[in-house]
């Protein structure tokens, strides 16, 4: 198919492009982040599709971005010498939106203008964002490998639709030209452009370049020279030295791996030298991705090898529980040619799972233990981001689960309000005198845990509660049965022993009343027959006359309406 052909935007792409161009506009500088971005991720895809076949350098080996403009035409192009596009690819990937959470997102629009911003950068904004300055945008591609005459011209105006036509491209790569729109000439200066790449951009690993500029001394204004020199450091930003990187350095290096707008909540940047060699530069987001529950999502650490980009999402390289970290591994031991399949299996990788995970906990220990304020209110962000996600590690990962329980955090009889705040070590520090248990308990929602009727004699001896009300606490709590030495105990579960919290005074007053009624619970045994497992007098209610409880050693009711829900 030679001709030009005209094709619709996806129904979401059309919403997006006519949100970003309104509710960005404010931030408009970020479409050359976004941009040099991709041009970096496609030198990226080049290198690693090279590995196993070097033909598709062509007598062009050194990857590199160039950033040029034309005042007379009001055009910024944007090239790269990377991977390029195939028409089906520019398709593909210029005219739909094929991210997991895509529905989500566009379900959480309000129409309010700042806050579909804020939501937008979440997303991610991408390609697109060239239409904030742009009113028309015209990509040349040519995929590695292919012939010269097999070129793609790609080209929209923003609005409802885009043209591919084929054509001769003479180089591999891609070039993204942005017709500007009226009003946005001060971009076309070498002076801003440059400072915008510094800006957001310094930290690309390869040579972002742009043409040099002489004053001259008849026309008095500066002319553009035919020779270009590189604008930012191009060297990969996770080999530098930490005493080098700034903290904004850090923060954008975050956006362009993460695909992320907002900065991050914490990150940590080490060298690893020993048995096994690798540099990590890991990354808690500050918000959780909109495909945060998506089963199927791999997770967010971008492998390398020697600085040699290998794949994208490598979820080997990190637990599951910690699937939400983003950002950079750089092994120095692992062969270029390394696949999914031997990553699974390779000794190498588990070694760094293991060092990753520690620093991640390291990190996440930081912010939680912290004095400053700031500190602490990261970690509760963290908490109410990826908090229920966290839990998974008790089960999951036997031998970090003592540093987990720690970082757990509960909703509490203790401030009866459903912000999770409270730890273990807190709960263990209100403990009365006589308790050695530590109590909880378990309910579909906050407003179920908070009036359960298991709770009466707790409030009544001013015994602390947790209460645990996420999807995933009953499955956690098989996994911990204790926490320094002080054992859980379901306040919902068995003859309850309230241990030395029951004085003796009480203790005979107990068992007294249980005499007196020894004929009616038989009774009630008979009436109930095997609808009942047991029918006992209880001290447990103050308020409601009875309640139903589950055996010691049985899933508690909660569990069963769970497994129930999930067709177990
Ligand atoms: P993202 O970078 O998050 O995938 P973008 O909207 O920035 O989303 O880009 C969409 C897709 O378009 C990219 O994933 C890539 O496949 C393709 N693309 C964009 N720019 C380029 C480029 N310069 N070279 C090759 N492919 C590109
Ligand atoms: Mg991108």
């Amino acid at each position: 198919v030679a001709e030009k052909e005209t094709l619709g935007f996806q129904a979401e792409v059309k919403q997006l492009l006519h949100l970003m161009i309104h509710s960005l506009y404010s931030n408009k500088e970020i479409f050359l982040r976004e941009l040099i971005s991709n041009a970096s991720d496609a030198a990226d895809k080049l290198r690693f599709e090279a590995i196993n076949n070097d033909a598709l350098y062509g007598n062009d080996h050194e990857l590199k971005i160039k950033v040029t403009f034309d005042k007379a035409a009001r055009t910024i192009t944007i090239s790269d010498n990377g991977i390029g596009m195939s028409r089906e690819e520019a398709i593909a990937h210029l005219g739909t939106i094929a991210k997991s959470g895509t529905k989500e997102f566009f379900s959480k629009l309000s129409g309010d203008q700042q806050a579909d911003a804020a939501l937008i950068g979440q997303f991610g904004v991408g390609f697109y964002s060239g239409f904030i300055v742009a009113d028309r945008i015209t990509v040349n591609t040519r995929r590695a490998g292919v012939d010269a005459s097999q070129g793609v011209r790609w080209e929209s105006s923003g609005e409802g639709d885009y043209s591919v036509e084929q054509i001769d491209k003479p180089n591999r790569g891609t070039d993204v030209i942005l017709h500007l729109r009226e009003g946005e000439d001060e971009l076309l200066s070498a002076w801003k452009l440059k400072s915008i790449i510094r800006k957001y951009s310094d930290h690309i690993s390869i040579p972002i370049e742009m043409q040099k500029e002489e004053w001259d001394k008849d026309k008095q204004e500066s002319v553009l020279q035919d020779e270009f020199e590189t604008v930012n450091q191009a060297s990969a930003l996770w080999a530098r030295s930490k005493s080098d990187i700034t903290k904004e350095q850090y923060e954008e290096f975050y956006k362009h791996v993460s695909h992320d707008f907002q900065p991050p909540l914490a990150y940590t940047h080490n060298r690893m030298e020993g048995r096994s060699e690798y540099t990590q530069l890991l990354y808690v987001p500050s918000h959780a991705p909109f495909d945060l529950w998506d089963r199927n999502k791999r997770g967010g650490i971008k492998l390398y090898v020697k600085r040699v980009f290998i794949m994208d999402d490598a979820e080997q390289l990190m637990p599951t529980y910690l699937r939400f970290i983003k950002g950079v591994i750089d092994s120095a031991d692992l062969p270029l040619n390394v696949s999914r399949e031997i990553l699974q299996e390779s000794r190498d990788v588990r070694v760094i799972r293991e060092g990753s995970t520690k620093r991640v906990l390291g990190m996440l220990e930081e912010m939680a233990n912290a004095d400053e304020q700031e500190q602490k209110d990261k970690y509760k962000t963290f908490w109410t981001e990826f908090g229920q996600v966290l839990k998974e590690g008790i089960g999951e990962d036997f031998t970090n689960k003592d540093r987990i329980a720690k970082l757990l955090r509960f909703a509490s009889t203790h401030n009866d309000s459903d912000v999770q705040d409270v730890s273990f070590a807190d709960y263990v520090g209100r403990m009365k005198e006589g308790q050695d248990k530590i109590y909880y308990v378990t309910a579909e929602s906050f407003n179920a845990a908070k009036n359960s009727p298991h709770l009466e004699i707790f409030r009544k001896k001013g015994v602390e509660v947790l209460l645990m009300t996420d999807r995933v606490d009953e499955w956690m709590l098989s996994f911990l049965n204790e926490f320094e030495g002080k054992e859980l105990v379901s306040v919902a579960k068995g003859g309850l022993d309230l241990g030395k919290l029951e004085d003796e005074a009480e203790k005979k007053e107990h068992e007294e009343t249980e005499t007196q009624y020894k004929e009616l619970v038989e009774k009630m045994k008979g009436v109930l027959g095997e609808k009942a497992k047991d029918v006992r007098v209880t001290f447990r209610l103050t308020d409601s006359p009875a309640c139903l409880v589950a055996d010691e050693n049985e899933l508690s009711g909660n569990l069963v309406r769970m497994l129930k829900a999930a067709g177990q």
